[in-house]
């Protein structure tokens, strides 16, 4: 896609984030735009860099890396976060080159991260991904232990957990798409509640932006809506 749609289809992003956070009576300030580039070109990322967008949104470990390194100009001012199903083969890489991981759902992937973040860098910001939807989704942690899991999490000394995330099943309408964001954001009350410091509720995708934001999201990830719709035939 050209630079120019990039940048144009940003600013409507931004103007939906803005638009569903007043009618929320939130600050949009407060819900932060992840531009997820998975199967996007490295200029399709510079072009949307020079539109203003910082943070960016990986789903494939060695299409990410490859990414990361070909941008490795902007390094200080981007920030990388994974967002796809993490393999405990491909943690060390993972921890390497990335800011944050969003997918974490099980202690030993956790531990392996941790202990891989390299000595000096900053400690990885992780999310809790939550299975909030239930059915066949294979992905996230069951509510029900989320609880302890984060606390083993927030004990590691290589990471700072940050929050949950969670990738609902597709809903057609806004008060279907809301009730597992619902869930999740009383998840989060929960923890917070129970002494864990949390400040990011990651919900919220190209079609149900309004419906997480309406929810208390923290950070929205949008692909289709910014970079068009991903094609994965190469
Ligand atoms: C692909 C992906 C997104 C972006 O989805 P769109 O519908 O294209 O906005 C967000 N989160 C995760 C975890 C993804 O894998």
């Amino acid at each position: 896609m050209s630079s120019s749609h990039i940048a144009q289809h940003l600013e409507e992003v931004r103007q939906r984030i803005a638009k569903a956070a007043a009618s929320a009576s939130r600050d949009g300030a407060s819900v932060k735009l992840l531009a997820v580039s998975k199967t996007f070109p490295a200029e399709d990322v510079r072009a949307a860099f020079e539109a203003g967008q910082r943070a960016f949104g990986e789903n494939y470990v060695q299409e990410g890396v490859a990414k990361i390194t070909a941008l490795s100009d902007l390094r200080s001012e981007l920030e990388w976060h994974f967002i796809g199903p993490l393999q405990s083969n491909k943690t060390k890489v993972v921890a390497e080159h990335f800011d944050w991981v969003q997918s974490v759902d099980r202690l030993k992937i956790a531990q392996r991260l941790s202990d891989q973040r390299p000595p000096g860098a900053p400690p990885l910001n992780v999310c809790l991904q939550v299975n909030v939807s239930g059915e066949e989704s294979k992905s996230g942690v069951e509510p029900a232990e989320a609880a302890s899991l984060a606390h083993q999490i927030a004990a590691l000394p290589g990471l700072r957990l940050r929050g949950l995330m969670a990738i609902p099943e597709p809903a057609a309408t806004l008060e279907a798409q809301r009730a597992p964001h619902a869930r999740l954001s009383a998840l989060m009350d929960a923890l917070c509640a129970d002494g864990l410091e949390l400040d990011t509720l990651s919900i919220g995708m190209s079609a149900d932006l309004e419906a997480a934001v309406l929810e208390s999201a923290t950070m929205v990830r949008i692909g289709t809506a910014i970079f068009g719709a991903r094609d994965y035939s190469h």
